[in-house]
């Protein structure tokens, strides 16, 4: 009985509670998003909701329409790459794994 926005659904509660742990912990905000981290939500909520794939879509990396402005992808990257080790349920952060590689986020190399 999933209807046909569950995915979706899924992905915004997603990276809203991602938001939420990077607001938290690096801006001090306690259940609520400073006007940044709320920018920055409503962006990837319109991406989302825009999308002309919605259901079909594979992942982000695959997507030929690369709808992040490169400002908006490093501040998603940043909290991803924070909040995704950090989240303490599971399941949605195997979409949300996908979301990164689309993202194509590099692990830190050690070093320089
Ligand atoms: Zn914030």
């Amino acid at each position: 009985m999933s209807g046909k926005h569950a995915r979706l659904m899924r992905e915004k509660n997603t990276i809203r509670a991602m938001i939420v742990i990077y607001c938290r912990d690096k801006h001090a905000t306690k259940g609520s998003l400073c006007p940044n981290c709320e920018e920055l939500m409503s962006y990837a909520k319109a991406r989302l909701t825009k999308c002309p794939f919605q259901e079909a879509k594979t992942t982000c990396a695959k997507c030929p329409v690369h709808c992040y402005k490169p400002v908006m992808r490093d501040k998603v990257k940043d909290v991803m790459r924070y909040a995704g080790p950090r989240m303490t349920f599971k399941h949605p952060v195997l979409a949300l794994f996908h979301f990164v590689d689309g993202l194509r986020i590099r692990k830190p190399r050690k070093g320089r």
